[in-house]
């Protein structure tokens, strides 16, 4: 939903000039004619006091993401955003951590490799930046936030292993979200390495390679020995290159946080990945429902940087808290302002919740009705950081059969508490850590318990668990 500023100039009854001066104060330079998206126009009514009302909340978000887009002024090719996708052990993080050694460590000394969701590398063709939290989880949650953050799939595939499952889903995924695909044939080095089957299953998808007439470059390569690495970053940047992206330089910046964690010493601790624009330090920032002045920035070898540009990934400080993985980001030049959007997005956010509650409670209800057929698995779960979090109640979701319904009662990011085992008590939920433990005292209340809570650092570990418990609970009963 867009309007005609002239419009929207009229429906609050004002003058054209009063609403192009509003909107020069928050960095647009528009003129009468000019269409203006819903984000921005309720920027504009809530400054002169009226009340914004959306006309839907996905709209918004899809405005959000087009909002700034029309800031002009040296346009520029910008590096491709890869995501690598693929199977559980066919090397996606090998590969990732291969580039990154090769790549990384020769042109930026001196650094020490901080993992901020985010690298990237410089080659004879141009940048490239790699999302590291690799797997369609994270992928499928920032894409349900309307982030279209990745242009190109990498989609690894163990040349020993050929398509699994997981091979299947990246493709769907990828497809789905119409981001173009290279294929990695991985574990080249391994005798038992069959690179022509891995080709022949793919074709049946319709991941065809271009030698056979399709459209999808495949390289074969070996995370373990460097094979082929240099010539997969050459093919995804003449992919980059065919693609022609670009993004405006100059202006304030835009983008979307790729992953936040809330920190002992530091606090929230963002790390966005700048779409359009320079981020400097000092900008004030609106991430999601939080805004703040960055504090402080660094790239991901640990370096303090003062400005970023597009494609470049960023780690701030500055956020009161953590903006949830997948939210937009943008720099906003008034701080009143910020709080506005900031103060909106988090009421909207809260009636989200309360709709989500309440359609727990009717689950409730049917459940009980129905309680001779229908079994439930609560489940506790917290996590270290919101990507992850975000990425395990995805995949939670999707559990549910018709016979056990998986069931989150509560979830978050930090330790396992006391509360949260009081809570597993009392709802008889099963209590599930990612990539962290319970505190002291949860640990003693769950001891105390008899509770038994579970750790997990990989997400498909937790998944096949919670699986098994589900149909634990379809054994006949003794
Ligand atoms: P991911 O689950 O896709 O991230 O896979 P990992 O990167 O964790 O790799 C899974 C296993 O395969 C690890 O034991 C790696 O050492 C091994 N691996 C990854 N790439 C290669 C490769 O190119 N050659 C060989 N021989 N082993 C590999």
């Amino acid at each position: 939903e867009s309007i005609v500023l002239s419009d929207l100039a009229q429906k609050m009854a004002v003058k054209v000039r009063e609403v192009i001066k509003a909107l020069m104060k928050m960095g647009e330079l528009v003129r009468e004619s000019d269409t203006i998206d819903q984000m921005t126009a309720a920027l504009v009514i809530e400054e002169f006091g009226h009340n914004f009302i959306a006309v839907s909340d996905t709209q918004l978000e899809d405005d959000l993401q087009v909002a700034v887009d029309e800031k002009s002024g040296n346009i520029q090719t910008r590096p491709p955003v890869v995501t690598i996708m693929g199977h559980v052990d066919h090397g996606k993080t090998s590969l990732l951590d291969k580039i990154r050694a090769t790549k990384v460590a020769s042109g930026e000394a001196g650094g020490i490799t901080q993992h901020i969701g985010a690298y990237h590398v410089t080659t004879d063709r141009g940048v490239i930046t790699f999302l590291d939290t690799p797997g369609h989880a994270a992928f499928t949650a920032m894409r349900s936030r309307g982030a279209q953050a990745t242009d190109i799939v990498v989609l690894v595939v163990a040349a020993d292993d050929g398509m699994m499952p997981q091979t299947e889903e990246a493709i769907d995924h990828a497809r789905a979200a119409g981001t173009p695909l290279i294929v990695a044939i991985n574990k080249m080095d391994k005798d038992t390495a069959d690179p022509d089957r891995v080709i022949n299953e793919l074709s049946v998808k319709e991941v065809i390679p271009e030698e056979w007439g399709g459209d999808t470059p495949m390289v074969k390569v070996s995370a373990k020995s460097g094979m082929g690495i240099d010539e997969l970053l050459e093919v995804i940047s003449i992919q980059a290159e065919l693609m022609e992206l670009e993004a405006p330089v100059d202006g304030a910046a835009q983008g979307v946080v790729i992953e936040s964690r809330l920190d002992k010493g530091r606090g929230a601790v963002a790390s966005l990945l700048v779409k359009k624009g320079t981020l400097n330090q000092g900008d004030l920032v609106l991430a999601g429902e939080y805004y703040g002045k960055v504090r402080a920035m660094t790239d991901e070898n640990g370096q303090r940087i003062k400005t970023a540009g597009p494609s470049i990934p960023v780690e701030i400080l500055g956020l009161p808290e953590a903006p949830a993985a997948g939210s937009e980001f943008l720099v906003v030049s008034d701080e009143k302002k910020a709080r506005e959007v900031a103060d909106f997005r988090a009421a909207r956010e809260r009636d989200r919740i309360l709709e989500r509650q309440n359609k727990m409670r009717l689950d409730t209800l049917f459940d009980s009705m129905n309680s001779t057929e229908v079994a439930t698995l609560n489940i506790i779960l917290k996590t270290d950081v919101r990507g992850s979090l975000e990425a395990l109640l995805g995949a939670l979701d999707e559990l549910s059969t018709d016979e056990v319904k998986v069931r989150v009662i509560s979830s978050g990011v930090g330790a396992i508490t006391e509360s949260d085992v009081i809570l597993a008590e009392s709802s008889e939920a099963v209590l599930l850590g990612f990539n962290v433990r319970a505190d002291n005292a949860g640990k003693k209340k769950a001891d105390a318990a008899g509770l038994d809570i579970r750790y997990y650092s990989v997400i498909y570990g937790l998944i096949d668990d919670v699986k098994a418990a589900m149909s634990g609970m379809l054994a006949p009963e003794h």
